[in-house]
């Protein structure tokens, strides 16, 4: 086996505490649903964080066999690893260039940069040259409600006219981010089309791009000439209140490693929950290490305030509540619904996946699906599945 096949396969499957499923099949759908949603544009694929924890060559492979011809990343490490599995594509870095040493990865793996402030620029027109002598294609970013990457309108006026004259720049597309795309009816939505209308005008020999996976539900006028989805590839719901029209993609499941009772009037795990009736206990081998947060502890803790309940679990047809504080490398489930006789030692229970959507257990920790995907751990066991084979 190589390193990278290693990797890929993640824990040792004999002994590791838990199992992560990434099934490209539905990648594939998903990413089929979404650049049908976006016509006439062209859809792209966000792929930044590892392909939001899912891997970055097998989701990539998958997209460019679906004919993804664009992806974004955040970082140009990350364009790298891009480019292994995509060798003709379009790699943009959203992050911009940080010092002028970052250059030579853009040469290295042909990566377009996204130039977001008056640094980037300098740098890029200092270093951004082929050896033919011929300013190299790169993004830029202009700002128009967030506040977080881009040049501000004015700055991108003076560097249109600027350019216009003296051509150092190639800017192939311009892009801008919505803040607020995930409430359809929200005023921001308009203002920042118009605003990014207005600027990316300036610029007529360049494509543009506006929506994420949200905006692409938008429609319209939103679609601009490429489109720029991320999580909705990876099963959550782009458009929360709404039904969830992607196919889920990542299932996680945990190893009991004990069965115990507790009686009523015991306590169970960090901080002494009560346990209040005669309780029977999975203890399961993953934790918050591995991407399991501990603000899914289940009730009477004090750092949670967003589900009184906490996160549950799945197994036998059943929801099981998670028991106490989740631990580092362990996490308590109550089981006394299933009963001892279906159970054992190494069985495991769903945490993520068909019965229990990406969305449902980020709620549950007071947080959102981008954050339990990429914070998914190195312990699990990975598998990629296409379609049915869920081996
Ligand atoms: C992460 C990101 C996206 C993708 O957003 P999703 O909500 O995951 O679809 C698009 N554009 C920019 C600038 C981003 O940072």
């Amino acid at each position: 086996m190589t390193r990278i096949e290693a990797q890929l396969r993640g824990a040792d499957p004999r002994v590791a505490g838990g199992r992560l499923t990434i099934d490209l099949d539905a990648i594939a759908a998903n990413y089929r649903l979404l650049a049908e949603q976006s016509t006439p544009a062209e859809a792209a694929a966000v792929v930044k964080a590892n392909a939001y924890g899912l891997g970055t060559g097998p989701v990539v492979e998958a997209l460019v066999a679906e004919g993804c011809r664009k992806f974004f990343v955040a970082l140009p490490e990350e364009g790298l690893a891009v480019r292994k599995a995509a060798p003709e594509a379009e790699i943009y870095v959203f992050n911009g260039l940080f010092s002028s040493e970052a250059a030579s990865f853009y040469r290295e793996g042909r990566l377009l940069p996204v130039l977001n402030s008056q640094s980037d620029l300098a740098i890029w027109e200092a270093h951004g040259w082929d050896d033919a002598n011929t300013p190299r294609p790169c993004a830029l970013h202009v700002e128009t409600g967030m506040n977080r990457l881009g040049l501000t309108p004015e700055r991108a006026r003076i560097l249109a006219q600027e350019n216009a004259l003296t051509g150092a720049l190639t800017p192939r597309l311009i892009v801008s981010h919505l803040a607020c795309a995930d409430t359809p009816n929200h005023p921001m939505n308009r203002q920042q089309l118009e605003s990014f209308q207005r600027l990316s005008a300036l610029f007529p020999d360049a494509e543009s791009s506006l929506a994420n996976s949200a905006g692409v539900f938008l429609g319209g006028e939103f679609l601009c000439d490429v489109t720029r989805p991320g999580v909705a590839l990876y099963g959550s719901n782009p458009v929360s209140g709404t039904a969830n029209p992607m196919r889920a993609v990542a299932t996680v499941h945990t190893r009991i490693a004990q069965l115990r009772h507790v009686p009523a009037g015991g306590t169970a795990s960090y901080g002494a929950t009560p346990v209040l009736r005669d309780t029977l206990v999975a203890v399961t081998a993953t934790g918050y290490a591995d991407g399991y947060h501990r603000s899914g502890s289940g009730a009477g803790v004090p750092l949670r305030n967003a589900l009184p309940e906490g996160a549950c679990g799945f197994i036998e047809g059943k929801r099981v509540p998670v028991l106490g504080r989740v631990t580092m490398d362990l996490t308590l489930f109550d089981v006394t619904d299933v009963g001892p006789d279906s159970l054992q030692v190494g069985d495991f229970i769903e945490l993520i996946g068909p019965n229990l959507p990406v969305d449902d257990l980020a709620a549950a920790c007071g947080t959102i699906s981008y954050e339990l995907l990429t914070a998914l751990g190195q312990r699990y066991e990975r598998h990629y599945v296409r379609g049915g084979d869920r081996t």
